[in-house]
């Protein structure tokens, strides 16, 4: 029996790279999947997705209503994938702070937001699946990349203290903190940068978003998501798995 089947997925950032390419995993074990970008529709149409919706992640009346929307349609959403986001490079000591907030806004508060108006709604069935996507920029840090890694950090503490919130009604929060991926997000990062990534990674290249979806089909799945609540899967990274 597909992993999936019976399933109703939300996946923000599913226009694009790795929330795409989960949508198309999650669609392969039969879940029925939708997807939240700042536009899908062109994604939804070419993968199959049962729907779209139009969201800004960092706007909380953008998500509210998004998710109402979504709630209204389906009638229930059991998995939520968190993978929108944002990465720009910028040293510390010369950002500007409308940078340092508009990735802080994206990257974490909208993990929080889509959070705050989804996991109710699991809660009330009494089953739910959370996979926010972190990075290993949230475990290490990156040059130029305090705002990013702050962020994603931020996703890491959020997950694993949603976790203790939420297991006990069995809606089950975890993340995965994926190393460099090949997508469009890493296609403005320079060159010297990416050799340099390149040279730590144990298979001396970039993963590719299919590679991440295979984990974020299992932390969907039932026994999955029950080995690992709260945890931080890390592939491609060099970290052993927890
Ligand atoms: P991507 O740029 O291919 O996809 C990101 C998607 O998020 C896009 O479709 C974009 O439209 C959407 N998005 C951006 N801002 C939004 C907003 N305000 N509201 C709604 N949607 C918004 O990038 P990706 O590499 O697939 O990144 C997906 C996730 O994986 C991100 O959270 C990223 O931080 C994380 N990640 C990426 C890498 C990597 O190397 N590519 C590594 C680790 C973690």
């Amino acid at each position: 029996m597909p992993a999936l089947e019976h399933r109703t997925a939300l996946v923000t950032g599913g226009a694009s790279g790795i929330g795409r390419a989960i949508a198309e995993a999650y669609l392969r074990e039969g879940a029925e999947v939708v997807l939240a970008d700042l536009d899908a529709s062109a994604a939804a149409a070419s993968i199959g997705a049962a729907g779209h919706v139009a969201v800004d992640v960092s706007d909380p009346g953008s998500v509210a209503s998004a998710v109402s929307t979504v709630m209204d349609r389906f009638g229930r959403i059991d998995v939520l994938v968190n993978s929108a986001g944002i990465l720009t490079e910028a040293p510390l000591v010369e950002m500007d702070p409308r940078v340092w907030a508009e990735t802080i806004a994206v990257d974490l508060t909208g993990v929080f937001l889509c959070c705050r108006y989804v996991v109710p709604h699991m809660v009330s069935r009494r089953w739910g699946r959370v996979v926010n996507i972190a990075s290993q920029l949230g475990i290490k840090g990156g040059r130029s990349l305090s705002h990013y890694s702050a962020a994603k950090a931020g996703v890491i503490g959020l997950t694993k203290s949603l976790a203790l919130e939420v297991a006990e009604h069995n809606v089950l929060v975890n993340a995965i903190a994926p190393g460099p991926v090949e997508t469009p997000m890493v296609a403005g990062i320079t060159d010297e940068w990416k050799a340099a990534k390149r040279a730590e990674l144990p298979l001396g290249r970039f993963g590719r978003p299919e590679e991440i979806a295979p984990t974020a089909v299992l932390l969907a799945s039932d026994p999955g998501g029950n080995l690992y609540v709260g945890q931080t899967l890390g592939p491609n990274s060099g970290d052993v798995m927890p």
